[in-house]
């Protein structure tokens, strides 16, 4: 089964507008018309609309870092799927280790968050991944399992195409330690093996399954060349864009 595979970066709290549009510049202009690897941005919201202006004849895309379920009102500071369309977004990352931890969402919570991207024409990248300590006690496929089913109630077969996964061991993010290729692999198949149980096999493996977890490319080439893992959700190194190039060129291999 042939996976176009996705690079895609995180920028979490980091580049202004300014910075963000001349960061994505440079991208843009790396990858040219080369559209073998699905490249995808998320910035800040702050910043969505100036990155958005250089994507305009690009083949990047443009994702956002979170959204709120619900289509206006009073929620203040949150932001629409709505608006994010507005701004050319196509992907929207949900269910984040940082959001999980530092805001207390919950899988109920990220799940309508999930089914109200997909109602709202946005592509979630569902996160999912376990802690140090959920590892070292025996319970990644457990804690895998849970957050994958609950993030994803509700989910018509029909609109499974549209989903991405990222497999982002919570131990792995920001800290320089990456999953071994074999680690990454084991839960990458166990991830496919539960969509294939939730929709269909034909559709489980229709779906790009990511990882993410201080992916560099110094490491990027062997994880990337695992039969599940169909690409990267990158964080540090998606912020400069040398880095973040050489990770696209470490994806195109698998093309
Ligand atoms: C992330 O936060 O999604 C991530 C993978 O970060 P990093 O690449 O910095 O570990």
């Amino acid at each position: 089964m042939q996976r176009k595979p996705i690079i895609a970066g995180n920028w979490k709290m980091n580049k202004n507008a300014a910075e963000g549009a001349a960061l994505v510049e440079e991208i843009v202009a790396a990858v040219g018309q080369d559209h073998a690897v699905e490249v995808v941005v998320c910035p800040p919201f702050t910043a969505l609309e100036s990155v958005s202006s250089k994507l305009e004849s690009s083949g990047v895309k443009l994702g956002a870092q979170n959204l709120y379920p619900e289509a206006s009102g009073a929620y203040t500071g949150e932001i629409s799927a709505e608006m994010l369309r507005h701004l050319f977004a196509s992907y929207v990352i949900l269910g984040h280790s940082e959001r999980r931890a530092y805001f207390a969402e919950d899988d109920a919570f990220i799940n309508r968050k999930v089914r109200h991207a997909i109602a709202n024409q946005l592509r979630p990248i569902l996160c999912v991944g376990e802690t140090l300590e959920e590892r070292d006690g025996g319970k990644t496929l457990e804690v895998v399992r849970r957050q994958l089913e609950g993030g994803l109630e509700g989910v018509e077969n029909g609109d499974a195409p549209l989903l991405v996964i990222a497999y982002e061991p919570v131990w792995a993010i920001g800290t320089g330690k990456t999953a071994t290729p074999e680690m990454a692999q084991e839960v990458h198949a166990f991830i496919r093996q539960i969509l294939a149980k939730r929709f269909n096999k034909t559709a489980a493996g229709k779906i790009r399954i990511l990882y993410g977890g201080s992916m560099k490319p110094s490491n990027a080439a062997e994880l990337l060349a695992q039969a599940d893992i169909d690409g990267g959700l990158i964080g540090g190194a998606s912020l400069e864009a040398k880095s973040f190039f050489e990770l696209i060129q470490a994806a195109k291999q698998r093309s």
